[in-house]
């Protein structure tokens, strides 16, 4: 095998050496069928029991109980954005958002589009959405409040998630699913475009309470509604059957090799915390997310000049170290450690990251 390289990229993004090597190892004949799982019926048995084993998977990982039913969709988590408000709004009640940054803005915008009373109920885009909004008041009378748990560009993140008192809480984990353990029990709906954290680009993962089901009123198309999805297990037309398989695969490793979600959430830690502490500790980096609300998945900085960070992301580059630069609307240097970002590949990183601070 040639050299893989440290990929800090953001989405899609690094996948499990071992979960790449299975894929490798089954591709031509899948587990004796004699034919690949991409040449397949996705009403086989065989594809049905990857499908039942990743969701059974994601729900003890996830701690979900029987009130909640795990899709897959199509669409990227960018539909959902359209679909959450088109099918969670209770007539006569406002849907209530919180912007934390270019994800969540999303989010709004597709609501407002499709004319829902949408409130934000609050916001950081004072300061360049550089932290996490608090001490805001929650309505009770709203269909929903939606959250967008980690922002991927900006590098902020949730550390705890809003008590709202009966009112569903919707979020976008896209960038942080499975990274750490967290109660559903407050939450109508998750969703997470799988190419951050979860496994390849083209499938969206869509955990929904079933009582959420019935707030989708019948004329809605058929394509666009959850209950469609979660009446036919995400069988009602093909699904994406291979991306679906990688996600199987994927939390086989987390079950299986790492040990399950609070075993990750500890790794992530440590490897965030490495990052941070060679930005805090270089006065060449500035981290762009307020301390308390920096992100353990996307770790956001700037260096002085732009001619700098252009030098910092080709220098890494030399070494192996790819995809830290930042998001095009925001610039500066991210580095994407999601949970198949090895340890290893993050103390390089801070190697390199000292050695340039060293070096200038
Ligand atoms: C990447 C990302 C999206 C967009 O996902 P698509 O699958 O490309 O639509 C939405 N929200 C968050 C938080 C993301 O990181």
């Amino acid at each position: 095998m040639e050299k893989r390289v440290y990929n800090f990229n953001p989405g899609p993004a690094a996948l499990p050496l071992p979960v790449l090597e299975k894929m490798q190892k089954e591709l031509l004949n899948f587990r004796g069928t004699g034919m690949s799982i991409l040449e397949m019926s996705h009403r086989s048995k065989d594809f049905e029991a990857v499908l039942d084993d990743a969701i059974s998977r994601i729900k003890r990982l996830l701690k979900l109980d029987d009130r909640f039913d795990v899709l897959f969709l199509q669409g990227g988590a960018s539909l959902q954005f359209c679909m959450v408000p088109m099918n969670l709004e209770v007539p006569g009640r406002p849907v209530d958002y919180i912007d934390t940054g270019s994800w969540a803005s999303k989010a709004i915008k597709e609501a407002q589009i499709q004319k829902k009373h949408v409130r934000i109920i609050a916001s950081s885009k004072d300061k360049g959405y550089s932290y996490i909004p608090k001490g805001f008041v929650i309505n009770p009378d709203a269909s929903y409040l939606h959250i967008t748990s980690n922002e991927t560009i900006q590098g902020t993140q949730w550390k705890s998630f809003p008590s709202t008192d009966g009112v569903p809480l919707v979020a976008d984990m896209s960038s942080d699913i499975l990274s750490r353990p967290f109660d559903p029990s407050p939450f109508g709906l998750i969703y997470a475009g799988a190419q951050k954290n979860l496994g390849p680009a083209g499938v969206t993962l869509v955990i929904i309470r079933k009582d959420m089901l019935d707030r989708s009123s019948a004329d809605l198309p058929t394509m666009l509604k959850y209950k469609t999805f979660a009446e036919k297990k995400s069988l009602y037309n093909t699904p994406p059957c291979f991306a679906i398989y990688a996600v199987d695969l994927v939390v086989e490793w987390l079950e299986e090799e790492i040990g399950g979600v609070e075993k990750i959430a500890l790794i992530n830690e440590k490897k965030a915390r490495m990052l941070y502490e060679c930005i805090d500790e270089n006065e060449i980096y500035r981290g762009t997310a307020a301390p308390e609300d920096r992100s353990v998945m996307n770790v956001t900085f700037r260096l002085a000049t732009e001619e700098l960070e252009k030098e910092f992301l080709a220098k890494a580059a030399e070494k192996g170290l790819v995809g830290l630069k930042g998001h095009r609307s925001v610039g500066g240097c991210r580095a994407s450690i999601y949970n198949a970002v090895s340890t290893e590949a993050v103390e390089a990183l801070a190697d390199f990251m000292r050695s340039f601070a060293k070096s200038h």
